[in-house]
């Protein structure tokens, strides 16, 4: 069977791969997989395209009997909260989240507000290409759509009784918001000004064309971070195209790596929540400064492999305090197990309101590491467990986490080596307390496996 979705939903770029005709032939596979009656959230964001895709999906879902509740523009988290706090039995965002902006997506959510499975997503795909299709009858269809208009208000109503409001608004607060021209623009400033911030937004105009790239990263937010210093801002915000992500500027203009604000945010979460787990759930790719930083707060770190939804699932499974990616993607299950940027902003200002402090004086009272992402291409998959094998033994006498490739710890250095899974290349992440150390560090590992390569051809 041939695969539709990825990591993260099904993308292509618009009118080349994704078209009209394969929107309304995936509508009709997710309808199909939810049945006649079944009630139903579509949303979507401002990239160009979406207003056939919408349409496209719905008229699938629709003739297979469900009743369509039209969310309009909101971000996903915005959706996943109404699915999962709402009579709703699933959800589908028309999105391609932090994707160069001529892609689109499609994304479907079950109950729980939580990404589907891979077993729905397997079953979908099937009901897609054997276009096997459960249409209803003529006498069944009446009217199908109905408007959602109060997603947006019952959405930032949730946020903001998760934080504690009175102790953020003692504070005059001035933060940059950036929403990469997508519709983070309409919830995080809408749940900032509720909380008494003074908010400047810049990118928040709903502009097909945005004016960075929609991923929130060091080289795409170099006039963001600038902002944010020149207006004395206590920090900045910036979002991807769904605005699930959030990643932090300091006031001094740093971009902070998303399992740095992570940390800040796991111990903070665990002082002011005692009842929840002392557990947090991340994958491989983030530092495991982590583990260091949360330990003398008793807080256990869970490893898995690369994911959202891998991470949220583990966290329904073992219970935890929060899960997290370090691009960005941060959980706080009290208010719902998937990545949500609007929430995690918020409480971000909880905890410098709490702390009294500066982000650059959080920022730095961390553990001081320099990482180093590189990538190998992997010219088969067979060679995988071989280059794995010799990783571990050259760094033998590490601590090894096997979850997804190999990752290697010791002495406030480690090393990750994974296949990547969705281009044909080795991912090679390299951490250490200095950034010589890391070049050195990351010289050595690429020859090694360069030796198994070689070998292999
Ligand atoms: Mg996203």
């Amino acid at each position: 069977m041939r695969r539709l979705f990825g990591t993260d939903g099904v993308r292509g770029i618009v009118n080349e791969w994704f078209t009209p005709e394969r929107a309304l032939r995936l509508g009709l596979a997710i309808g199909s997989y939810f049945g006649e009656g079944a009630e139903i959230v579509v949303g979507r964001d401002a990239r160009a395209g979406n207003e056939f895709m919408v349409r496209a999906v719905m008229a699938g879902l629709i003739s297979s009997g469900l009743r369509v509740y039209d969310a309009g523009l909101l971000p996903t988290p915005a959706l996943q909260y109404n699915v999962r706090r709402r009579w709703f039995e699933g959800g589908v965002m028309i999105t391609a989240s932090h994707n160069p902006p001529e892609y689109v997506g499609v994304k479907v959510v079950l109950s729980d507000g939580v990404e589907a499975p891979r077993e729905v997503e397997a079953e979908i795909e099937r009901a897609y290409w054997e276009e096997r299709f459960r249409r209803v009858s003529w006498a069944s269809l009446g009217e199908r759509v109905r408007r959602l208009d109060d997603a947006i208000e019952f959405y930032v109503d949730g946020i903001v009784s998760q934080v504690d409001d009175e102790l953020i608004k003692r504070r005059e607060w001035r933060v940059v918001v950036d929403t990469a021209n997508n519709v983070g623009a309409l919830t995080t400033p809408r749940v900032l000004r509720r909380l008494g911030v003074k908010v400047l937004t810049i990118n928040s105009d709903l502009s097909h064309i945005p004016y960075r790239e929609p991923e929130p990263l060091p080289n795409t937010l170099n006039d963001t971070s600038k902002i944010v210093t020149a207006v004395g801002a206590d920090f900045g915000v910036a979002h991807d195209g769904d605005a699930d992500r959030a990643i932090f500027i300091d006031d001094r203009g740093r971009v902070m790596p998303g399992d740095r604000s992570a940390a800040l945010l796991c111990k903070h979460i665990a002082e002011t929540r005692p009842g929840l787990p002392r557990r947090v759930v991340t994958a491989v790719s983030s530092s495991t400064l982590i583990e260091e930083y949360l330990r003398s707060s008793g807080i256990e770190v869970v490893w898995t492999r690369v994911g959202s939804i891998v991470i949220a699932r583990k966290m329904m499974e073992i219970g935890a305090l929060a899960g997290f990616e370090e691009n960005g993607g941060f959980m706080f299950p009290p208010h719902q197990y998937v990545r949500d940027g609007a929430m995690t902003t918020a409480l971000m200002l909880e905890f410098l309101a709490r702390e009294r402090v500066k982000l650059s004086e959080a920022y730095d009272s961390l553990p001081k590491r320099y990482l180093i992402k590189d990538k190998l291409p992997l010219p088969n998959r067979e060679v995988v467990p071989k280059v794995l094998e010799a990783v571990k033994s050259m760094l033998e006498g590490a601590r090894f986490i096997e979850v997804d490739g190999v990752k290697a710890i010791w002495d406030g250095n480690w090393v990750l080596v994974r296949p990547s899974g969705t281009e044909p290349v080795l991912r090679i992440f390299v951490e250490s307390p200095t950034e010589k150390e890391a070049e050195e560090l990351l010289r050595k590992i690429k020859s090694e496996i360069m030796k198994v390569l070689g070998a292999g051809q």
